[in-house]
């Protein structure tokens, strides 16, 4: 698919949070959504990391942004209800979701998977996104159009010898998201997802340690379908699972 280029304030006044905001792709869509205006909530488990993001974007007099550090392998419907509190009385509404954050957990045969591995990956990667959308829909009803964007991987729509929880984990995010891009078909919230390909991250170094990283996309490669996904421009996309890489 063409991705449309969005213009420089297409974000403006937008509240968009971004799960794993702290690093690797998060960081970068975090930055970009600032850029183009919006005011950008930084969810991460790394305080260091999601103040520096913090910074930068209050050295580019973006919008201030917020932060919420939170481990989603111990969050608790309560901390997401409490969340979804704290958006509406700041910020009234939520116009956009990025949910981003995920491991990898271990590579390995299918007869030595870990139960306790593939317990974390489910409970990161599929359980946490699911409690933590589901908490934060007054929010993004709320808004006058809200965008949902799942993140998934090329091992999502085809399994992959030893790549067991991750790749199970991310067929879980498609499903996640066609039932809910059906659900909410016709209404103000769209639901889509993004396999980002590929990318120069700290997440692929460990999955793939002797590649030559030169030769990968860097995360600032994926941003245009990031963006247009936020952006109204793509207000009648629904239950789309589009590659960034094209
Ligand atoms: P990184 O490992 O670089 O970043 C992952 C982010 O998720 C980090 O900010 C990390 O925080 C955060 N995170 C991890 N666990 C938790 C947790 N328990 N609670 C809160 N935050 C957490 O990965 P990428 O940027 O590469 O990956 C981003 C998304 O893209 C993931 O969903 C991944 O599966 C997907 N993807 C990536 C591909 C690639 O080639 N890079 C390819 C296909 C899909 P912290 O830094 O504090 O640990």
């Amino acid at each position: 698919m063409h991705i449309p280029e969005i213009s420089s304030n297409a974000l403006q006044d937008k509240v968009i949070l971004v799960t794993g905001a702290g690093d690797g792709i998060g960081r970068e869509a975090a930055l970009h959504y600032a850029r183009h205006g919006a005011s950008v909530i930084l969810l991460g488990r790394t305080v260091k990391k999601l103040e520096a993001v913090y910074d930068e974007i209050q050295a580019a007099g973006g919008p201030e942004p917020a932060i919420v550090p939170l481990d989603m392998k111990g969050a608790t419907k309560a901390h997401y209800q409490g969340m979804c509190a704290t958006i509406m009385d700041q910020f009234g509404r939520l116009d956009g979701l990025l949910n981003n954050a995920g491991i990898l957990g271990v590579l390995s045969p299918f007869a030595h998977i870990d139960h306790d591995s593939w317990n974390d990956v489910m409970q990161i990667n599929v359980t946490a996104q699911f409690m933590l959308t589901q908490a934060l829909l007054p929010a993004l009803q709320a808004a006058p159009k809200a965008s949902v964007v799942f993140t998934s991987s090329g091992v999502g729509r085809k399994g992959r010898a030893f790549w067991g929880p991750y790749s199970v984990s991310k067929f879980a995010t498609e499903g996640l998201a066609q039932v809910m891009a059906d659900e909410y078909e016709g209404s103000s919230l769209r639901v889509n997802v993004i396999n980002p390909g590929a990318t120069r991250t700290t997440m692929r170094s460990r999955a793939y340690p002797a590649e030559d990283v030169n030769k990968l996309a860097t995360p600032a490669d994926l941003m245009p379908l990031y963006l247009y996904l936020m952006s109204d421009d793509s207000a009648e996309l629904n239950g789309e699972s589009l590659d960034a890489q094209g």
